[in-house]
Formats: structure tokens, C-alpha cells, sequence
């Protein structure tokens, strides 16, 4: 559990919140893994993955992860089709030279030993087979787009108005309190 929340986690949570209704409008239902049927569902996704990590196999509890990543870089949806499980370090995603997270094929090769190797050509067909068989939605380029400017203006927003709550606290603070709170310089 999250105790410091900056605007900028508030704004993300709400682009989060977005990217779910966005992947639920194209289910059709609500798509919730922590219970009824979005569980049953998430339970059959580690079933269809044999219980393994979907990048590097290993045997391990199972976290939920999106493909196509559920933030502001790549504005994947919440959607069975774009979730699968995998162990703990495979959540922490690899990054690029420039410190930027690399797109779940690039991860997979990453701890596949190469995109030559027979493990990551065996693992990345298993998930495009589930992507497949979950029918995440094949965006258009118009789609994306839509979807990345409302995300943008939404995170702009939230952003906004919790650092316009803080200076409207202040403004109300310095009318009301007689004695400011900071602490008087010694005088000299
Ligand atoms: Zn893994």
C-alpha cells in the first residue's frame, strides 16, 4: 500500500482507471481478477501458462502483468487478452540504454538468452496465441491515438487540481491563522 501520494500518482491512478474502462468497454463486462468472474478468468490465464512465469518459466506466485503496458508510455488496456502471469522479477521490467521500459517482446528476449533462441520463439508464440484467443482488441491508429489524448488531458487534469487543492490550503491557511506556523527567526 502506496502512504506518499504525489499528484503525479493521483493523475496515473486516474489514467489507470481510464485504460480499465477503456478495456471493459470492449469486453463487454467488468474485468476485476480479484473477484467472481474476472478471478475465474485470471485463474484459467495461470492455467492456459501451466502455472509458469509467461516470460521466463519459472515456478513462482503468479503476478498479473500487462503486455502492452497499463501506463502512460504505452496505454495498454485492463483486458484478459493483454494480461498474463509472471514471477516477481519478470514484473520489474527490463529497461533500454536510456532508462525507459522495453516492450514485453524485447523482455521476453531478454531473459530468453535472444530472439534466436528456441525458448523465446516457443514463449512468444504461446502469448500471441493468447492474445489471440482473448481477442484483445486490434487498435486502429486512430484508436491508439484517441485513447493517448483523452489519457493525456485526463492526467493533466488530475494533475492540476490536486496541486490547485494544496494552493487553495494555503491561501486559506494564511487568511484564517493569525501566527504563521513557520518558525520565527532568531533575532539578533
Ligand atoms: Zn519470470
Amino acid at each position: 500500500m502506496t502512504v506518499y501520494n504525489t499528484p503525479s500518482d493521483a493523475a496515473n491512478t486516474a489514467v489507470r482507471s481510464f485504460l480499465t474502462s477503456v478495456g471493459q468497454h470492449y469486453l463487454g463486462k467488468a474485468f476485476n481478477t480479484g473477484s467472481g468472474s474476472g478471478k475465474a478468468t485470471w485463474l484459467r490465464i495461470c492455467d492456459d501458462f501451466g502455472g509458469m512465469c509467461a516470460y521466463c518459466g519459472t515456478l513462482a506466485p503468479m503476478q498479473i502483468e500487462h503486455l502492452v503496458m497499463f501506463n502512460r508510455t504505452e496505454y495498454g488496456l485492463h483486458h484478459p487478452g493483454n494480461v498474463v502471469p509472471v514471477c516477481r522479477p519478470c514484473n520489474k521490467r527490463a529497461r533500454d540504454v536510456n532508462n525507459q521500459y522495453v516492450p514485453w517482446e524485447a523482455h521476453l528476449a531478454h531473459v530468453c538468452g535472444g530472439e534466436g533462441s528456441e525458448e523465446y520463439m516457443s514463449r512468444y508464440s504461446k502469448i500471441l496465441g493468447h492474445v489471440a484467443k482473448y481477442n484483445y482488441p486490434a487498435l486502429t491508429n486512430h484508436e491508439r491515438h484517441a485513447i493517448r489524448v483523452i489519457a493525456e488531458a485526463l492526467y493533466e487534469n488530475i494533475k492540476t487540481e490536486a496541486e490547485k487543492a494544496l494552493s487553495m490550503y494555503r491561501k486559506l491557511d494564511a487568511a484564517f491563522v493569525q501566527s504563521p506556523k513557520t518558525p520565527e527567526v532568531a533575532k539578533s
